[in-house]
């Protein structure tokens, strides 16, 4: 049985290479990030080009995914890009008077806009958490702060604080010019970070449609603000899925906050149909060392419990000394945690109604699937993968193949759990050859043998968006039309 939980991996220094590419599709990854955080526009477009090339080149579906920096805010920069070290109980300034590049050991430029939402009694976390302030008086210009948790501070490190709050508008100028590059190099899903609320994500689809590009957008999670029922709700409604950032996300409502945040993320997710990626530090440890701890393996292993549709791999790969070793190790967890009975079975929206007969008809097909034995797989006939992506929030231990002819559609698959792409061409086969040709296809690939049941949903007319009104169960072997 295919692996159902998908692999999302960082390219960079690691792995830009076509040797290391081509390992890391072979290994099980899904769908590459290129992080526009670092790398110029003209280095994201070469690495998509290269990526289409080996995926064509190896028959396997691959999807790309643009994830834009944000408003990461960020102190100045220290005197000659020296670091500092500040002692637990040391008094530390972040002030707008300094020059961007004049920090000391004294104090460090920050934004004048942003000391606007810093008070007394705040709780500041710069560098990702490692170092902890708390403000303890402000002017116009400053804010002075307690160290109450030191170590090295050096240039440009991420401030956070804690409970959120810290305004900053989701898309920055430089996010903007580049999602002009991703629509450019055809992305197939655009990551926005630090979204605030559905606005965030309304602005992002315009910008994209703007470019003719019509790439699902996902909401990165990493803001407290975005968690509330206030903006969640909107959130997860206007974009097409979204990511459980952890990094962020960890430090701005503490990591004990995590966990449970974590599975209502994915659950909120499934339940509104859509895709969900759960990121970072999932394999921390083997940036440096050949093999996960257990407790990666764990973290892995509760991801796909939850329900996840992919895990991603940050500096693994992208910065990583083992970046395909990384991949196979986490493919191979995966596929142990989906051994598990939570992993295959499903309540999902059993006792509801529904408005659409594609939905209906989508969901009806995998109450079979699960409950009819002899049944081997499910063949989707997808126009724009709408059918699979509902199919795909039913747990299940069947695979699902989504049989697409329009460019793109496989791609966006990619991301979807359970969800195998298959490049078909259904518009010049006589319309009593499309079964029997998209059963042949999976038999060829021994996916399925004589005897076996197989499902397959469609619609009345291919080239038609929503049309799926057909659940038709056929036995390998039969005549089938
Ligand atoms: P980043 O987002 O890696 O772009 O910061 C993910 C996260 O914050 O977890
Ligand atoms: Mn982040």
């Amino acid at each position: 049985m295919p692996r159902r939980t998908k692999i999302v991996a960082t390219l960079g220094p690691a792995s830009n290479d076509e040797k290391t590419i081509r390992g890391l599709i072979k290994a099980g990854v899904n769908v590459f990030r290129l992080n526009f955080s670092h790398g110029s526009a003209d280095e994201h477009i070469l690495r998509a080009a290269t990526v289409r090339a080996i995926a064509d080149e190896m028959h396997t579906p691959v999807g790309i995914l643009c994830d834009m920096q944000g408003p990461k805010i960020r102190i100045g920069a220290f005197r000659n890009d020296m670091k500092i070290e500040l002692q637990d109980g040391a008094t530390f300034c972040l002030s707008s008077k300094i020059a961007i590049g004049g920090g000391d050991q004294d104090a460090v430029h920050i934004d004048s806009d942003l000391l606007k939402d810093i008070s007394v009694g705040d709780i500041l976390l710069l560098d990702d958490g490692r170092l902890t302030f708390n403000v303890t008086s402000r002017d116009d210009f400053s804010v002075t702060c307690l160290v109450v948790q030191g170590g090295v501070l050096s240039s440009k490190k991420g401030v956070n604080k804690f409970g959120g709050g810290l305004s900053a508008p989701a898309l920055t100028e430089k996010d903007k010019a580049d999602i002009k590059t991703a629509a450019a190099l055809r992305t197939d899903y655009l990551a926005i970070s630090f979204v605030h609320s559905k606005d965030d994500v309304e602005e992002a689809r315009q910008l994209l449609l703007a470019e003719g590009s019509r790439a699902h957008i996902i909401a990165k999670i990493e803001r407290a603000e975005a968690i509330t029922e206030e903006f969640l709700p909107g959130i997860i409604a206007s974009a097409d899925g979204i990511m459980v950032a952890r990094g962020d996300l960890g430090v701005e409502i503490g990591d004990a906050n995590l966990v449970a945040v974590q599975k209502q993320l994915i659950e909120a997710a499934n339940t509104a149909n859509k895709v969900v990626i759960t990121a970072t530090q999932m394999m921390e440890s083997m940036i440096t060392a050949p093999t996960p701890t257990r407790a990666e393996v764990f973290d892995v292993a509760n991801a796909v419990l939850d329900g996840t549709d992919a895990v991603m791999l940050s500096a693994e790969t992208a910065a990583g000394k083992y970046p395909i070793d990384t991949v196979k190790a986490m493919a191979r967890v995966i596929e142990g945690a989906e051994r598990h009975p939570l992993a295959q079975r499903s309540k999902h929206r059993i006792d509801q109604t529904f408005s659409r007969i594609d939905e209906s008809l989508a969901l009806a097909a995998m109450y079979v699937a699960n409950h009819l034995t002899g049944v081997k797989a499910v063949i989707c006939m997808t126009e724009t993968g709408f059918a699979p992506l509902i199919m795909s929030r039913i747990t299940s231990s069947l695979p699902i193949y989504a049989m697409a002819e329009k460019h793109g559609t496989c791609e966006v698959t990619t991301l979807y759990k359970g969800v195998v792409p298959v490049p078909f061409c259904a518009s010049n086969l006589d319309p009593k050859e499309v079964n029997h040709r998209a059963v042949e296809t999976l038999r060829a690939h021994n996916v399925v043998a004589d005897g076996d049941l197989v499902l397959i949903t469609k619609g009345d007319f291919v080239n038609v968006h929503g049309g799926t009104n057909t659940l038709k169960i056929v036995r390998v072997g039969d005549v089938i039309q």
